[in-house]
C-alpha cells in the first residue's frame, strides 16, 4: 500500500521532517518526506495498511511541540514504487526558504532534563542541553536559513559525538542547530560585580546558594540577563528595588516545580497547562491564603507572577537550596532594553548586583519573558515575547502588500504582515529613548530578514509626534513606500476583529491614552469597526487632566478635576496635599487651574480608575504603568457591589462624575474594597450598555473588548455578562495582547486591508 500525504501548517523549521523520518522508520515504512514551496510538507510512505494507519496517528498525536498542523490530505494508491528505505529529500534552496517559520524559543524538554540529571549520560550537569524539540531559536538565529553557521552557536564547533548525533536522522538531535555538550558547547562561569573571575567547579549551584544567602545576582540566559534574589527575605529585594529604581513594580519569580507553586499560589487547569508548556511564560497567579513569599515581591497586589525553569541552567539553580522561589526580573537600567552583552552587563549592572553568572555565547536577539494572565480559562497576553515571538498569527484575509507596523509609544512591538500571516516581534518596551528606539529598529531588521519580506507599506500611530511616527516616515522615505497612520483605538478594534476573523464589530476599547482623531486624549471608547474603517460612537465623559502627564503620575489631580465639577475641592485637596510632590503650593495651583476652566480633557478609562484609586487612598503615585488601577482591582477582589450604582448615560456618553461623587460621599460609610468593587461594576455595566445600544441600532451581532483595561478581570466579566445577556456574542483577545503590545498587529491589519495604496 502507498499513501501520499500533504501536510499544511507550521511544519517547516520545527524539526518536522526528522520526526516524520523517525515515525516512518519505527512503523517499518519506506518512502520520503520533503518540504514544499507552499510551506507545507509532502510525505510518501509505502508499507502495510496497519503501519500506515499507525504512522498517521503518530503524525497527529506525537508531532514536535512547535509543529501546528492545519490540514492533512491523504491519497491512497495500490501501486508501489518499492523504495529501499525512508529518506529526507532536500528541495531547492529557494523552496527551503519560502514559507519557513522561525520558531520561538522553546523551554528545555523532559528528555533533555533527564539527561542533565543522569550521571551516566555525557550531558550530565550540562546547563545548555537542547535537542530538536527544545532550546533557544529566535534569540540565537542571526540570519536565514536556520542552520548552525547562521546562529550564535557558530562559535562552538561540534565535537565528534555531537556531530554524530547531528547527522543521524534517527537521533533526536538530527539537525538540532543548538546541539552542544560539556566538551564543545558554551561554558558557564562566575564573576564578581567588578568582572573578576571567581574560581568555581559548580558555578550554577554555587549561585543558587549565594542567592539563598541573600546575594543579588545577574544571570545570563538565552535572550539577555535576569537579576535574581531570594524571595522569602525582604533585604535583597529592598536593595534591588532601590538600585533598580523600581519602588513598587511587581517582580516575577521563578519556582523549581509545580508543587512549590501550589504552596503559595492558586492555579486552575488552564494556568497549570500553560505554566508547564514549552512556552513557559510568567503567569500572574492569585496569591493563596497562605502565601508566604515576601510581600515586597508584588506589593499590594492579589497576584504574583510565576514561571517555571525553562533552561537546564535555571533548573540547576534550585538543586541545593531550600528557597522556594527566586525573583527573576529582566536586567535593564530604567527605560532601557534588557542587557545582553557580558561587558555591558558589568558596566550597567555592576552596582546593582553582587555577582554575575555568565556564559560565553552571544545573544543574537534580546527577548524578555512573556507575561500572561488568565480570566478563568481564557489566556490574556500582557506581554507576548519569549516562547511566542516571532510565531506568526494566522489571519483570515490576504494582504496584497507586505506591511511593516511600528506600534505606538508604550509597550511597543513591531509587526510584519506578509500575505495572511502576521509576525509580531518580541516586547520592545516604551520607545521614548534612544536605546529602545535602536532596539525597535534592530528587531525590525531582524524580522524583515527572517521573514524574507520586502516592505511595501508602513503603518504607524496617528499621533504626529510619536517617535514611532517619525520612524515610520523615515523608513518610508528610504524605502519609497506609503505610510498609513491609524488611530490608536481603531488598531485595538481591528486587532480584535482580525484575531477572531470577524468582519464587523462594536468594540469597547479602554486604556490609558490614545491620540484621538479629533486630536484630544481618548481612552474609554465604543467604536464601530469593519474591514474598511472605524467610527467612534460613544465614550466615557471627558474629564479634566490638570497638568497633562503629571496627572498620570499623581492621580489625585484627576480626582480633584472630577470632584471640582460638583463641589469645592479646596479643603479636601489641601488636606491631602502631602501626597503631591510639592504639597500645598501644588494643591493651590491645581485649584486655580480648575477654576480657570481651560484644562484639556480625556475620556480615558484608565485615568478614571486611577482617580478612584487615589480618592480611596489606595495609591497616590503611579510608579509603574497601571499601578493605581491594578491596586484598585486587587482590593476589589475582597469587595462586593454594595452601592449598586446604575450607569447614567447621557446620549452617547457614560457619566463618570456622578460615580466618582457617589464614591466620595460614601467613603466613610462603606468599606474601601466594596467601593472599589462598585466602581468597576459601574464602568463594566455602563460600557457594556453603551455598546449594546449601538449594536442594536446598527444590527451588529458581535461586541468585543480591547485595550489595557481589558486585563481587569472584574470589568471584563461584567461587560461579558451584560453583553451576553443582551443576546450578543462577546470577544476578547486570547492570542494578541489586549494592551499596546497588540497595537502593531492592529496597525498592520488596518494597513493590510487597504487596497492599492
Ligand atoms: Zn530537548
Ligand atoms: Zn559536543
Ligand atoms: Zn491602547
Amino acid at each position: 500500500m502507498r499513501a501520499e500525504i500533504l501536510v499544511s501548517g507550521i511544519v517547516q523549521g520545527v524539526g518536522f521532517r526528522p520526526f516524520i523520518y523517525r515515525k516512518a522508520v519505527n512503523n517499518r515504512l519506506t518512502g520520503f518526506v520533503r518540504n514544499r514551496g507552499d510551506a507545507g510538507v509532502k510525505i510518501v510512505v509505502e508499507g502495510k495498511q496497519s503501519d500506515i494507519n499507525q504512522f498517521l496517528k503518530d503524525l497527529e498525536t506525537k508531532k514536535p511541540v512547535l509543529a501546528q498542523i492545519y490540514n492533512t490530505q491523504v491519497n491512497y494508491k495500490t501501486r508501489e514504487e518499492g523504495f529501499a528505505d525512508f529518506k529526507i529529500t532536500k528541495s531547492s534552496g529557494a523552496t527551503e526558504l519560502s514559507g519557513s517559520v522561525i520558531p520561538p524559543d522553546v523551554s528545555i524538554c523532559d528528555e533533555c532534563l533527564q539527561e542533565i540529571r543522569d550521571s551516566e549520560n555525557r550531558r550530565f550537569n550540562y546547563f545548555f542541553t537542547t535537542c530538536t524539540d527544545c532550546g533557544p531559536r529566535y534569540t540565537t538565529i542571526t540570519s536565514l536559513p536556520y542552520d548552525r553557521p547562521n546562529t550564535t552557536m557558530n562559535q562552538f564547533p561540534m565535537c565528534e559525538a555531537c556531530a554524530k548525533e547531528y547527522t543521524d536522522p534517527s537521533n533526536r538531535r538530527f539537525h538540532a542547530q543548538t546541539v552542544a555538550c560539556p566538551e564543545c558547547g558554551p561554558k558557564a562561569y562566575l564573576v564578581t560585580n567588578m568582572g573578576e573571575p571567581v574560581e568555581s567547579k559548580d558555578p550554577i549551584r554555587e549561585i543558587g546558594k549565594l542567592l539563598e544567602e541573600g546575594s543579588v545576582v545577574a544571570i545570563k540566559g538565552n535572550g539577555g540577563f535576569h537579576v535574581a534574589t531570594a524571595t522569602t527575605k525582604p533585604e535583597p529585594i529592598t536593595k534591588l528595588r532601590k538600585d533598580k529604581h523600581r519602588k513598587n513594580k511587581p517582580f516575577a519569580v521563578m519556582v523549581p516545580d509545580l508543587e512549590t507553586v501550589k504552596s503559595f499560589a492558586e492555579l486552575n487547569q488552564s494556568e497549570t497547562e500553560l505554566l508547564m508548556s514549552y512556552r513557559k511564560p510568567i503567569i500572574l497567579l492569585k496569591k493563596s491564603p497562605n502565601y508566604y513569599l515576601s510581600e515586597l515581591v508584588s506589593p499590594q497586589l492579589h497576584t504574583v507572577g510565576v514561571m517555571l525553569p525553562y533552561t537546564g541552567l535555571h533548573s540547576m539553580l534550585f538543586d541545593q537550596v531550600k528557597e522556594p522561589a527566586f525573583v527573576m526580573t529582566s536586567a535593564n537600567p530604567p527605560s532601557e532594553p534588557i542587557v545582553t552583552d557580558n561587558n555591558q552587563a558589568i558596566q550597567r549592572l555592576g552596582k546593582t548586583v553582587d555577582y554575575f553568572l555568565m556564559h560565553n555565547r552571544a545573544v543574537a536577539q534580546r527577548c524578555d519573558d512573556s507575561v500572561v494572565r488568565f480570566h478563568d480559562k481564557d489566556p490574556s497576553l500582557i506581554r507576548r515575547s519569549r516562547g511566542y515571538a516571532p510565531e506568526p498569527v494566522q489571519i483570515d484575509f490576504v494582504s496584497d502588500r507586505c506591511v511593516l507596523a511600528v506600534g505606538g509609544e508604550l509597550n511597543v512591538t513591531s509587526c510584519i504582515l506578509s500575505q495572511n500571516r502576521a509576525f509580531i516581534s518580541q516586547h520592545i518596551g516604551d520607545v521614548e529613548n534612544l536605546e529602545n528606539l535602536r532596539f525597535l529598529k534592530d528587531s525590525i531588521t531582524h524580522l524583515t530578514n527572517l521573514t524574507n519580506c520586502k516592505i511595501e507599506k508602513i503603518a504607524c500611530d496617528l499621533h504626529p509626534r510619536f517617535t514611532t511616527t517619525k520612524l515610520a516616515y523615515d523608513l518610508a522615505a528610504n524605502l519609497d513606500c506609503p505610510v498609513v497612520q491609524v488611530q490608536h483605538h481603531h488598531t485595538h478594534a481591528a486587532a480584535l476583529m482580525a484575531e477572531w476573523g470577524i468582519s464587523e464589530i462594536i468594540a469597547i476599547t479602554c486604556d490609558g491614552y490614545g491620540y484621538g482623531s479629533d486630536g484630544s486624549a481618548w481612552g474609554g471608547e465604543v467604536l464601530y469597526c469593519n474591514k474598511e474603517s472605524s467610527q467612534r460612537l460613544a465614550h466615557l465623559e471627558p474629564q479634566p487632566i490638570v497638568g497633562g502627564d503629571l496627572a498620570t503620575y499623581y492621580p489625585l489631580r484627576i480626582a480633584a478635576g472630577i470632584l471640582h465639577k460638583k463641589m469645592d475641592v479646596t479643603d479636601w485637596l489641601i488636606s491631602n496635599s502631602k501626597h503631591l510632590p510639592h504639597g500645598k503650593t501644588e494643591a493651590k495651583l491645581i485649584i486655580k487651574q480648575l477654576e480657570k476652566g481651560s484644562t484639556p480633557t480625556t475620556t480615558s478609562c484608565g485615568r478614571v480608575l486611577d482617580a478612584v484609586s487615589a480618592l480611596l487612598e489606595i495609591c497616590y503615585e503611579r510608579s509603574y504603568e497601571g499601578e493605581p488601577a491594578m491596586k484598585l482591582e486587587s482590593l476589589a477582589t475582597k469587595g462586593k457591589d454594595v452601592l449598586k450604582l446604575v450607569p447614567r448615560i447621557n446620549g452617547n456618553v457614560l457619566d463618570t462624575t456622578v460615580m466618582v461623587h457617589e464614591i466620595f460621599s460614601n467613603k466613610n460609610k462603606v468599606s474601601v474594597a466594596d467601593l472599589a468593587f462598585s466602581v468597576q461594576s459601574y464602568l463594566g455595566r455602563g460600557l457594556a450598555e453603551l455598546a449594546v445600544a449601538q449594536a442594536e441600532e446598527l444590527k451588529v451581532k458581535d461586541i468585543g473588548f480591547s485595550g489595557g483595561v481589558a486585563y481587569n478581570e472584574h470589568i471584563t466579566s461584567t461587560i461579558r455578562k451584560t453583553v451576553e445577556n443582551a443576546g450578543f456574542r462577546f470577544f476578547v483577545h486570547t492570542k494578541i495582547p489586549a494592551g499596546d503590545g497588540g497595537t502593531s498587529f492592529g496597525q498592520a491589519v488596518v494597513a493590510g486591508l487597504q487596497k492599492n495604496q
